[in-house]
């Protein structure tokens, strides 16, 4: 999963450039300066002064804002109406910063920008995604650019619209939004000191859309080199001390992802993969840890991704199929829970694995962890056992479904199964399918 923060001024030129980033990576993009703009337009459309703080407060429960996206595209419904291009006249865009400094505002739309970017890949703009809304992103970008250069692509784009602006109007506008955005007292327009600034004063929007692509593809090549470079150091000692010996190596094609699908005795099975499989393996962590000092830094630069558990399983599930989407490989567990000391051909078996294969259309490498009585002991020998990959459309899928989805992880986890000198899992009942 990949969370991409862009934030600066207005006329930066974020949206344009996030909606081809978007778009070239496959990920979806947030606009968030648009909901802060629908709000602006509902207390216009209501004849609220907009800097009347009280007045503004007060109107919040009556209305009701959805964020949807139609074919990837953003989407806001005001009272159960797209918003459009409504929300794009120089009024609303002031009504939307005075709003926008407003703390009860701020709170207003924190869950539902938090909500999506917990869930999804994204790249998002606005002014505090970097030091608010995401202060996780794998990514962090503030786009900025002169003011001239600024007010003349908002007089453009306005002019080109067919709206009747002067570009002194425009300018001056644009000077009070920066003075409003950047000088509030609540999350101020600012850079996070760990965005990359970037400047396109002199940059068109396709060499912008081009920088921030070459962000992210060094950012990927540094955090597979951070994970390669602590894989090399690391994993060779822990194998050593901790007896384990992978098998099956060759069975891995080079530079590819999968969905790696292994028995499950204990926690500790994420380190007997992760040192046995020769590339990156992306984990999914619980928010929470990545707020812990150094341990947070570490899974993060080992690519780790943050996962609010508060919304269960689906997050997960979300997280996981992007992942295997994006064609990285991610460990996970078909049992669903740790089996210590369990023969794994009699445990129950859940029907994520099944569903994950069927909504990222990834391969699965089977990998059987085989210790003495399926325990781990002191010093007891681990194989970590590696079969061929099964391709995603031996699974037999048609139209998805939970029946689909059982089968499915049947014969994935057969497969694990088989490769540890298992029996296979008992034939299902009629009952059993769904
Ligand atoms: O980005 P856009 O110009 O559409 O944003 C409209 C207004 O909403 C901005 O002037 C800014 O005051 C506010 N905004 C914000 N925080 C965001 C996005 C927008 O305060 N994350």
């Amino acid at each position: 999963m990949l969370r991409i923060a862009i934030d600066g001024p207005s006329g930066a030129g974020k949206s344009s450039v996030a909606k081809s980033v978007a778009k070239k990576l496959g990920i979806i993009y947030v606009d968030t300066g648009a909901l802060y703009r629908t709000i602006g337009l509902y207390m216009l459309n209501h004849g609220i002064d907009t800097k009347d703080r009280d007045a503004v407060v007060s109107r919040l429960n009556d209305f009701k804002l959805e964020l949807t996206f139609v074919d990837g595209n953003q989407v806001i419904l005001l009272d159960g109406s797209d918003v459009g291009d409504y929300i794009r006249t120089p009024e609303v865009s002031m009504a939307a910063s005075n709003v926008s400094a407003i703390n009860e505002v701020r709170e207003f739309l924190l869950k539902t920008q938090q909500d999506i970017a917990d869930k999804n890949s994204v790249i998002m703009d606005g002014r505090d995604i970097g030091t608010v809304i995401i202060p996780n992103a794998e990514i962090k970008i503030f786009l900025t650019a002169s003011i001239e250069s600024r007010a003349k692509r908002r007089f453009e784009e306005l002019k080109a619209k067919g709206q009747e602006v002067s570009f002194d109007k425009v300018y001056t506008e644009m000077l009070e939004r920066d003075k409003n955005d950047s000088s509030r007292d609540i999350a101020p327009c600012k850079k996070a000191d760990d965005a990359i600034l970037l400047d396109n004063s002199s940059l068109t929007a396709e060499q912008t859309t081009e920088k921030v692509l070459k962000i992210v593809k060094r950012y990927k090549k540094k955090n597979r080199n951070f994970y390669m470079k602590a894989y090399s150091v690391l994993a060779a000692p822990i194998r050593f001390f901790q007896r384990i010996k992978p098998i099956g190596l060759e069975n891995i094609p080079a530079e590819k992802g999968f969905i790696i699908c292994s028995n499950h005795i204990a926690a500790k099975d994420v380190v007997m993969i992760a040192v046995s499989y020769p590339r990156q393996i992306r984990f999914i962590g619980k928010k929470e840890l990545f707020s812990v000092p150094l341990l947070g830094w570490i899974i993060k630069k080992l690519g780790a991704i943050s996962l609010d558990r508060s919304g269960g399983n689906v997050n997960a599930l979300k997280a996981s199929i992007e992942i295997a989407k994006q064609g990285e490989s991610i460990a996970i567990f078909p049992q669903g829970h740790r089996y210590p000391g369990v023969d794994p051909s009699t445990t129950d078996i859940k029907t994520g694995a099944g569903f994950i294969a069927y909504h990222s259309g990834a391969d699965i490498l089977p990998v059987c962890i085989k210790t003495k009585n399926s325990k781990y002991t002191l010093f007891g020998r681990i194989q970590v056992i590696f079969g061929k990959p099964i391709r995603n459309s031996e699974l037999g899928f048609d139209k998805g479904g939970s029946d689909e989805y059982t089968l499915a992880t049947r014969r994935i986890f057969n497969e694990v199964l088989r490769l540890g000198g298992y029996n296979s899992l008992p034939e299902l009942g009629e009952g059993d399918k769904s």
